[in-house]
């Protein structure tokens, strides 16, 4: 799953872009209000971290021309303005939730699991598809009941696959799901992914669309 953070803090962009890819986020960090705006209009995120004292276009111009222009995107404002009016006005102007600096990671990633989780967030509660599920607060799988012990990247992809379960997706759509700008992405990375997510699962439940990409078997 992919998050836009907005953050022109070096530091705790630098962090917090960490530790959302160690639960197994894409995340691209971008620095000012302006870039953010570029960067809604190029990739689909499920989720915006937004700081509201940016360079160039503030964070509470952002949302309230986003929410304007009637985008629904999910969004959690950082920040460290602590005085009522602030918070009232970020939530007035269409922040879906609130956290003050400094917070504890652990925080921030209950309130991102939380937010996914609403309806017209982008996961639902569990994905079942046959003996698998999975569970997108937690990153939890299940094979038969059983959990399975997946990477971060070995789960973000199975995840993009049973969102559209018999539809094949590219290598390019399945590297937007699982990658950020910032990381390195070898030639053959969602081979590699595909090929142990094989090994833990079984070798059914993906399989190769020739000249396509992948997908999850109809009826595993
Ligand atoms: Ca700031």
């Amino acid at each position: 799953m992919r998050l836009l953070l907005v953050e022109d803090d070096s530091m705790i962009g630098k962090s917090l872009q960490q530790g959302l890819k160690q639960d197994g986020y894409a995340v691209d960090w971008v620095r000012d209000g302006q870039a953010a705006k570029l960067a809604l209009q190029d990739a689909e995120y499920a989720l915006m971290l937004l700081d509201l004292g940016l360079p160039r276009v503030s964070g509470r111009e952002l949302l309230a021309e986003l929410r304007r222009q009637k985008n629904p995107i999910p969004v959690l404002i950082i920040t460290a303005r602590d005085s009522v009016t602030d918070r009232v006005e970020g939530l007035d102007a269409g922040a879906d939730d609130y956290l003050v600096k400094p917070f504890s990671f652990e925080e921030l990633a209950a309130r991102i699991r939380a937010l996914l989780r609403r309806p017209g967030g982008a996961a639902e509660p569990i994905i079942g598809h046959g003996a698998l599920a999975v569970q997108p607060a937690t990153h939890e799988v299940l094979l038969h009941g059983k959990p399975v012990h997946l990477s971060g990247r070995e789960y973000a992809l199975l995840e993009a696959l049973l969102r559209r379960p018999g539809m094949p997706l590219s290598r390019a759509q399945l590297e937007q799901s699982v990658y950020g700008w910032d990381d390195e992405v070898g030639s053959n990375a969602v081979e590699v992914h595909i090929h142990s997510l094989r090994r833990k699962l079984g070798p059914d439940w993906i399989e190769n669309v020739r000249g396509v990409g992948y997908r999850i078997r109809k009826q595993p």
